[in-house]
């Protein structure tokens, strides 16, 4: 049977604690949870599940680092300074970083090593946002009837609220933390409870550069802790990755207090396949993203896939020959393709949607049961593939989060973009043709946050975020700055 545990021996785990104003600490900490393994649910750690006054007390800390300085006031090149150590220091220990991230999530180690969730990617997103820290400008204005110079200043927006998912633990920590401390605010982290080790690590490594207490603070534990950071009024904004029904909480929640907020969250994006593309590439991307990596657990997943009717067949085919490449098992070889379910009870909310599909009409082409054998202790689901999919069903209109590709064919260009915005959600899509004026036609008119054609990426200086229930506000580049300032216009008589 496979086992984690060797390999969880092998490794120096950070400490196990809370991070509160520029210490590690059990303080006000009375229980513990338990952290396992997707691939074995064996147990690899427990950790503090943090009360609310304990989370005040970390609130607390960022409040007052943020309110009496430095680090709200630093200059440009001290900040600058500092932001280029943790760069460093993040790229000495990268590839060690990324191992633990394969403890964390379970994520296969070729992945964690080298994809765009890797730690080397979160060294490019502290070193892009190093750089815009003396780029933080203002604007002036034109007077128009007195004799005042008018101008504006971005301020940092304060303490930070940032509470992440458990997918991509380094990246969404690097996301977060980089651009609100570039911005000159404090925060308060929690990651999540499902994986909370590369946080607690990458806040290890940064404490070498000795940021000043209480500017990073991190707090463990699930939804009650990242409910106490939500109803505490000291906290200036929230800064969420998840899913809706926690994002749709929190802004409900955070009206009492006027909180910023920024909300990445879930899709249920589209790839539309127009018959003039390399069709056998395009299944073999589409069911690979369902299928490898993280097995559909990724909020960009283009989980729809829409077929031209004329290539359709071909696209099933593709698909299921690409599902036979994959490679299962131990998350820590390199020859490791995709991954566990993160959780049990995400195992079982999959295999529903794959039983509500079948009650819905679709055709299930392949997978869609719980796998057996070296694999059976873990969250392990067979990579699914529904044909002839009804737009309006569940399956198609819900967010899944795991291996389950839907399949819909469409006759018409006009087609295509209306079954892609029949969504609520609006967060990313994929269209493959060689055609580049339909390209461009088609992924201006499906209305998501990020648009591929013939393929998908991300960069830490592009935007991303959601159109419609895929969240609000962007992150990435300039964008993510602005996201972390206030705007606040100031004006001087000069006839004083
Ligand atoms: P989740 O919403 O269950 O948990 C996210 C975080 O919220 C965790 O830290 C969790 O402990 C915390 N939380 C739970 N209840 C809370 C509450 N009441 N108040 C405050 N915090 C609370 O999401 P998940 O399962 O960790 O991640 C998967 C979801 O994240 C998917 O929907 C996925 O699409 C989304 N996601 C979005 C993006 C994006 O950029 N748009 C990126 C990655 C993941």
């Amino acid at each position: 049977m496979l086992s984690i545990l060797g390999r969880r021996n092998d490794m120096t785990l950070p400490p196990l604690m809370n991070y509160v104003d520029g210490r590690w600490t059990n303080e006000g900490v009375s229980e513990r949870y338990v952290q396992r393994h997707p691939a074995t649910n064996e147990v690899t750690a427990e950790l503090p599940e943090t009360d609310a006054e304990t989370v005040g007390v970390a609130v607390q800390a960022a409040r007052r680092a943020f309110d009496q300085g430095p680090w709200s006031r630093m200059k440009a090149r001290d900040r600058k300074q500092l932001f280029r150590r943790i760069v460093d220091v993040i790229e000495r220990h990268a590839d060690e970083l990324s191992w633990l991230q394969t403890l964390d999530n379970g994520m296969p180690i070729a992945y964690s090593l080298n994809g765009r969730v890797s730690a080397r990617n979160a060294v490019d997103i502290f070193d892009h946002y190093g750089g815009w820290i003396d780029k933080i400008n203002g604007e002036t204005y034109p007077d128009f009837h007195s004799n005042m110079q008018f101008m504006s200043f971005r301020e940092p927006v304060g303490v930070v609220g940032a509470i992440i998912p458990w997918n991509a633990p380094i990246m969404m920590f690097a996301m977060k933390v980089a651009p609100a401390l570039a911005a000159g605010c404090t925060v308060v982290l929690k990651p999540s409870e499902l994986a909370g080790l590369c946080a607690l690590r990458m806040t290890q490594l940064i404490e070498e550069v000795d940021l000043p207490p209480g500017v990073l603070n991190v707090v463990m534990g699930g939804g009650g802790t990242g409910r106490a950071i939500v109803e505490d009024t000291r906290v200036d904004k929230i800064a969420f990755t998840g899913s809706n029904a926690v994002g749709a909480y929190i802004l409900s929640r955070s009206g009492q207090n006027m909180k910023r907020t920024t909300m990445e969250l879930g899709g249920k994006s589209a790839a539309i396949v127009f018959p003039d593309c390399d069709v056998e590439a395009a299944g073999t991307h589409v069911m690979g993203l369902s299928s490898t990596f993280l097995s559909g657990q990724v909020c960009s997943t283009t989980s729809r896939a829409l077929v031209h009717r004329s290539v359709y067949d071909r696209f099933l085919d593709a698909a299921a020959r690409q599902v036979k490449t994959i490679r299962r098992g131990d998350p820590f070889s390199m020859d490791t393709t995709s991954a566990a379910l993160i959780s049990e009870k995400q195992t079982r909310r999959v295999l529903e949607y794959v039983d509500s599909g079948r009650a819905d009409g679709a055709r299930l082409v392949f997978g869609g049961t719980r796998s057996g054998g070296e694999l059976s202790a873990g969250n392990w689901v067979e990579p699914a593939l529904f044909a002839d999919v009804n737009n309006r069903t569940r399956i198609a209109q819900e967010e899944i989060f795991g291996p389950v590709l839907s399949a819909i064919p469409f006759d018409t260009e006009e087609d295509a973009i209306a079954l892609a915005n029949d969504s609520g959600f609006g967060l990313a899509g994929t269209v493959y043709t060689k055609d580049i004026s339909r390209a461009f036609k088609v992924a201006r008119a499906v209305r998501t946050g990020i648009m591929g054609i013939n393929g998908y990426g991300v960069v830490p200086s592009s935007p991303v975020g959601g159109f419609k229930g895929s969240g609000l506000g962007r992150e990435g580049g300039w964008p993510g700055i602005e996201a972390y300032t206030e705007i606040k216009t100031v004006m001087i008589n000069l006839d004083a």
